[in-house]
């Protein structure tokens, strides 16, 4: 594994990310649209060894923004660094070589696998495409398979149709891993499975991060998988970041009104601490047009005049603990008039 920037480099450093879809600027087009904002200039850092969550209501963009980070999707702006080398530039890493130190786990664990391949061939052939011998490229799936709890004498041979859910996700975590990257993204990894194998996943991921040393940018829709496996989080609204911290920090302590709504709204088992009312009123706005100022102030119960006209910059908060963005949390109310967007 290379170490290009040192242990203290950030294994990925996001700056000023941003992607629209669609949208016509009217000029000639009588049928202008607006486009949508799906990810609105977002700056994070992972470190190595670390695992970042990113939790969020369902189109808040935290599937599109892993998507830009690999390249999937082309950003409009923004820079994604991996190990100090800026992905796409003539002076720093190519898309192809970023890809074979970052993999993507997805949710449908059917449609990533190749029906007609045997699972043998299916996680060698990453990195046979990439180059090695079919003969280790075979020794590496085996060794792989069986990290990851697929016994080889049993499934070597066997098609995705003759395996389970959990199983095949196995796969799909073996597929990537035989690529060996240091990063791995994985998009609702465990939401399809059940909630026995979902924690033998997730207890398996946790081996993986220490035995190959990975570290992960883990993205759900459920928070107590998050809390379980991430040691910092990352709260997305409407295509920003709203907060981002240690997740213990963020978890038992949460500054943002949105971040507070969204761990509110969680089901607890607690019969003395339900609560009727449900804490974030309506639907999330739409992101075509967003709301003025703070985003979240068409549903915040803390919202003041000043948040439908100025937005609020991501700051650090009065404790020094994590970054929110919100007027109430900031430490001087420092608003920035740039930002205005009435
Ligand atoms: Fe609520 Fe205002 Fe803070 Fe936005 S800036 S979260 S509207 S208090």
């Amino acid at each position: 594994i290379q170490d290009i920037g040192g242990p203290a480099q950030p294994l990925l450093s996001v700056t000023n990310l941003r992607k629209y879809f669609g949208g016509t600027n009217g000029l000639f087009d009588r049928a202008a649209a607006d486009p949508v904002r799906a990810v609105d200039g977002i700056s994070f850092q992972i470190a190595k060894g670390d695992t970042l969550g990113v939790v969020g209501e369902s189109g808040c963009g935290k599937s599109t923004m892993a998507r830009l980070v690999i390249r999937l999707i082309e950003p409009d702006e923004g820079d994604v660094v991996l190990d100090g080398q800026k992905i796409g530039s003539s002076s720093g890493i190519s898309v192809r070589d970023m890809r074979s130190q970052v993999q993507m786990v997805f949710q449908d664990s059917y449609a990533s696998l190749n029906p007609r391949l045997p699972i043998e061939d299916s996680v060698a052939f990453g990195p046979i495409s990439d180059g090695v011998s079919k003969s280790v490229a075979d020794g590496r799936a085996i060794e792989i398979l069986d990290k990851v709890g697929l016994d080889p004498k049993i499934f070597v041979r066997r098609y995705p149709h003759e395996l389970s859910g959990g199983q095949r996700q196995r796969v799909n975590i073996a597929r990537a891993l035989a690529l060996e990257p240091r990063l791995l993204i994985l998009d609702e990894a465990v939401s399809a499975l059940d909630k026995s194998v979902e924690a033998q996943v997730l207890n398996l991921l946790s081996d993986l991060k220490t035995q190959y040393g990975l570290t992960y940018l883990f993205i759900s829709h459920d928070l107590n998988v998050v809390r379980y496996i991430s040691d910092h989080v990352m709260v997305m609204y409407l295509g920003q970041i709203v907060e981002i911290g240690p997740v213990t920090t963020v978890y038992e302590d949460p500054k943002h009104p949105y971040t507070q709504a969204l761990l509110q709204s969680q089901p607890t088992m607690d019969p003395h601490n339900r609560t009727t009312e449900a804490p974030i009123s309506g639907d999330p706005p739409n992101p075509i047009r967003p709301p003025s100022g703070c985003r979240f102030h068409t549903r915040c119960p803390m919202a003041q005049p000043i948040c439908s006209q100025v937005q609020p910059l991501l700051t650090v908060t009065a404790d020094g603990h994590r970054q929110a963005a919100c007027h109430i949390t900031a430490p001087s109310q420092t608003v920035d008039d740039t930002k205005t967007t009435a």
